[in-house]
């Protein structure tokens, strides 16, 4: 997750997460805060895993849960 970044929402700069929490197979949810020392904002964040593109060669067959079925972003994520 270290490569992935945020824009702060209030300056502009780069935040960086500072921990996160893996909930679901599906769902994480992640702490921000923002690099700039003068704005030092903090946030809390969802990542969802909202479809799968390819399946795996390796399929678990202990996942029951596909998260993203039950959940509305499908309806406002764009479609690719
Ligand atoms: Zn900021």
């Amino acid at each position: 997750m270290s490569s992935t970044d945020f824009d702060c929402r209030y300056c502009g700069d780069r935040m960086r997460i500072r921990t996160s929490k893996q909930l679901h197979p599906d769902y994480r949810k992640l702490y921000l805060e923002c690099r700039n020392p003068d704005c030092r904002a903090k946030a809390r964040a969802e990542f969802v895993v909202t479809a799968t593109l390819s399946p795996s060669g390796r399929p678990n067959p202990n996942y029951q849960e596909k998260l993203a079925e039950h959940v509305p972003w499908q309806c406002t994520a764009e479609s690719t």
